[in-house]
């Protein structure tokens, strides 16, 4: 007999206000040669998540399960697995598999691979009760930090993380965040602790309130003007529109670095008010292993924590919604409150 679990897809991608999540019960996945059955723990909500759920993202996995900041610890392993033993606790994330051998790879830019494979959007994610990962993509996990308190440091973290590389900001710079979501409060915090001047610029009070309360040296409204010129920005938040708004906030040589998968459309820039004086403007594509590696290194040593809003398995669909309503500041996270499923496929 087969084990069944729990586990959320997408229906049909729309609106999240709609029916376009539905919980279902289905087989516990099969770990293939190379991977892990992972026992979710905990998942966070990414933003990304309500992208795959509502269409902005295009359709690479037919009613997949979305959810790429998971904490589980390993329940079977497939054929051909190394370095990794059922009990280990492991974190899954966005960047799910590479080629290892385009020229990309080769030079250490596996974020940009071609072939990349992504969880929660080319295979099922962390949104359900098990869920697998390529082993060569799992994550140790310090201890002494909880599952909730470290699911969001698996994709908000990390991103944030490469978008705080992207913006080369140099030492002891001045620093605008352009929306205070997940990953920004993260980004905020290693930012800080390096010696970097915070701005934060966002619509909620909430998210405000938070940001001073972490050290940023002000928070003001998204449309307004940082007090003082930036060396670098990162945008957070999904709007294209406020691109020339933190371009006209940069200094002299400023980076602005864009950090989410999806943009709004950016209205037309004017070169010598939004580039000149070799600004300059930056996407961010994923992130590699070792930028994952080097984030949670970092994130231990700084004692950078989340901000956490717990919701039970069964209620994603709510936590998808209260984030694109800007109900919490911080970020989402799922419990999998439900009772282990035995028996587990053999490994
Ligand atoms: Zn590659
Ligand atoms: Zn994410």
């Amino acid at each position: 007999m087969t084990a069944t679990m729990h586990a959320w897809e997408v229906r049909e991608p729309g609106p999240v206000e709609g029916q376009s999540l539905r919980y279902v019960e289905k087989p516990v996945p099969t770990p293939g040669p190379g991977e892990l059955l992972v026992h979710v723990r905990t998942c966070g909500v990414c933003r990304t998540d309500l992208h795959v759920t509502e269409g902005d993202l295009p359709v690479h996995r037919p009613h997949v399960t979305p959810g790429h900041e998971v904490v589980g610890v390993v329940a079977a392993t497939g054929p051909d697995v190394d370095g990794h033993a059922v009990g280990d606790r492991v974190g899954v994330a966005w960047l799910r598999s590479t080629d290892g051998t385009c020229r990309f790879c080769r030079r250490g830019d596996e974020n940009l691979c071609p072939a990349s494979r992504y969880t929660g959007w080319d295979a099922d994610g962390g949104y359900a009760e098990y869920t697998t990962v390529p082993a060569a993509f799992a994550y140790a996990l310090p201890g002494g930090v909880g599952d909730t308190a470290l699911s969001p440091l698996l994709c908000a973290g990390i991103i944030g993380y490469r978008a705080l590389l992207r913006t080369s900001l140099p030492e002891n710079g001045r620093l605008g965040l352009y929306g205070f979501g997940g990953s920004a409060h993260l980004c905020a915090q290693l930012a800080l602790a390096q010696g970097a001047r915070v701005h934060v610029l966002t619509r909620g009070a909430a998210a405000r309130r938070l940001a001073l309360d972490l050290g940023a040296a002000s928070a003001g409204g998204a449309d307004g003007r940082p007090p003082e010129p930036l060396d670098g920005a990162i945008l957070f938040a999904p709007a294209g529109g406020l691109v020339p708004v933190a371009l006209r906030a940069l200094d002299r040589g400023g980076v602005l670095a864009v950090a989410g998968i999806h943009l709004s459309d950016i209205p037309p820039l004017a070169y010598e008010q939004d580039l000149f004086y070799e600004r300059e403007v930056r996407s961010v594509t994923a992130n590699t292993r070792r930028d994952g590696r080097d984030f949670l290194a970092l994130a231990e040593r700084h004692r950078v924590r989340a901000t956490t809003h717990p919701y039970p398995l069964s209620r994603a669909q709510d936590a998808l919604r209260d984030l694109k309503a800007g109900r919490f500041d911080g970020a989402a996270v799922l419990v999998n409150d439900l009772e282990p499923r035995g028996p587990v496929p053999p490994g």
